[in-house]
């Protein structure tokens, strides 16, 4: 008799519960913008969400959602390339063109779609991907669906790519992936030297701005933009459902490149294009950062005040340069129970663990909206000074 492999679901379950990481849905309310509130636990301050800018509840984008409803239906009814090529996933692709300064865009479903469609389209079993080691699970999956060889780089480490680019050097097509923002450690990719030496290497680039696309750069252009070397990025890939408040991402680049990718990124071909609503909000929030400046300027100042309010208590780490503000704990158990003592406080933080990030990093990942106010940006850093485990 043949014996039936069985997966022990309930082991694995159990297993994951002794480790500290077993993931699970919670029954979240979302009684208004920057509050969620548990059964037990009653309202919190939402110190975990990516609409950074607060847009999702922005009466602009709720009135663009609404009327794209009325005037194309409340789904895109097929694929782009049958009949759900709307006239709204036109027109938002040219607005991110040229919010990002390159020939043409692409929308796809989501920014997990985009990376595992594009990095297969670019890259095969023939070539090599170079990669940082942090970067997004998505990304990694590209890689995976590619067949390419992958080579990660050391965080943030332009020296350990530069050897591994030498020792690979021939063969096949090369192409490196970063993100422009670290969406768990918040820090920025060093983008000018790393156009450098992608120039003198004379390979690929794609530059993911999941986080920052909105949020830096001239009217929410990206880091790219910021930098100034729109040029040497072959594609950037942005997502419309965090600082956008909408959902969905898209690529930009050269017209041929997008016109290729239109024609081999599967991820792209074979789904139901977009929903109008979706991609009318997106397009109002692109509209909306050209128009008024002083939206990522607020957020801009509510990050400083908080990480001053932090600072002052000595948190012994570094709070980064941006709207993600990590607080290192180490260990799962104790990222875990931290974050339960401060959901008990009313501060909803979630604390990101392996396999997220690296054995031993466990952190609570902060990130800062424009939902919140001054007072209780504060009140925050008053508990986290509190909270917050005593330094080595
Ligand atoms: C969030 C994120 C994605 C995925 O985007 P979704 O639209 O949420 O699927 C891709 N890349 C990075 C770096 C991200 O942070």
């Amino acid at each position: 008799m043949t014996k039936v492999p069985v997966l022990s679901y309930e082991k694995i379950i159990a297993a994951l519960k002794r480790e500290g990481s077993l993931r699970q849905l919670l029954p979240l309310e979302h009684p208004e913008g920057g509050r969620v509130a548990l059964p037990e636990l009653g309202e919190m301050l939402d110190f975990s969400s990516n609409d950074y800018l607060g847009l999702s509840r922005h009466p602009r984008l709720l009135a663009a959602a609404a009327e794209a409803m009325g005037r194309w239906g409340t789904g895109a009814g097929s694929a782009r390339l049958m009949s759900g090529n709307l006239a709204i996933h036109r027109h938002l692709e040219e607005a991110l063109a040229a919010l990002t300064g390159r020939e043409a865009a692409l929308l796809f479903g989501s920014g997990y779609l985009a990376n595992v469609g594009v990095i297969p389209a670019l890259v095969g079993r023939h070539d090599v991907i170079f990669a940082d080691r942090l970067v997004h699970a998505s990304i990694v999956d590209g890689c995976r669906l590619a067949g390419a060889r992958l080579q990660r780089f050391r965080h943030n480490d332009l020296d350990h790519l530069e050897e591994l680019l030498q020792r690979h050097r021939g063969e096949g097509e090369a192409l490196i992936v970063v993100e422009s923002l670290y969406s768990m450690d918040g820090d920025i990719c060093p983008l000018p030297a790393l156009a450098e030496l992608k120039k003198r290497y004379r390979c690929r680039l794609l530059v993911d701005e999941a986080h920052a696309l909105g949020v830096f750069g001239p009217h929410g252009a990206g880091l790219v933009a910021r930098a100034g070397v729109v040029g040497q990025v072959d594609l950037l890939l942005g997502t419309l459902g965090k600082a956008l408040g909408a959902c969905g991402a898209f690529v930009a680049g050269e017209r041929l490149l997008i016109a290729y990718l239109i024609n081999r990124a599967r991820s792209f071909i074979f789904t139901t294009a977009p929903a109008p609503a979706a991609s009318a909000a997106a397009l109002a929030a692109v509209e909306l950062l050209q128009e008024q400046p002083e939206i990522c300027a607020e957020l801009w100042r509510k990050v400083e005040l908080f990480k001053e309010q932090l600072r002052a208590f000595d948190p012994g780490c570094e709070l980064g340069p941006s709207q993600i503000v990590p607080l290192p704990v180490g260990q799962s158990g104790a990222a875990l129970r931290l974050s339960e003592t401060l959901r008990q406080k009313g501060l909803f933080t979630v604390a990101v663990r392996p396999p997220t990030v690296p054995e031993g990093t466990a952190r609570l990942r902060l990130s800062l909206t424009n939902h919140l106010d001054d007072e209780e940006l504060i009140q925050a850093a008053v508990l986290l000074a509190k909270e917050l485990p005593p330094k080595p």
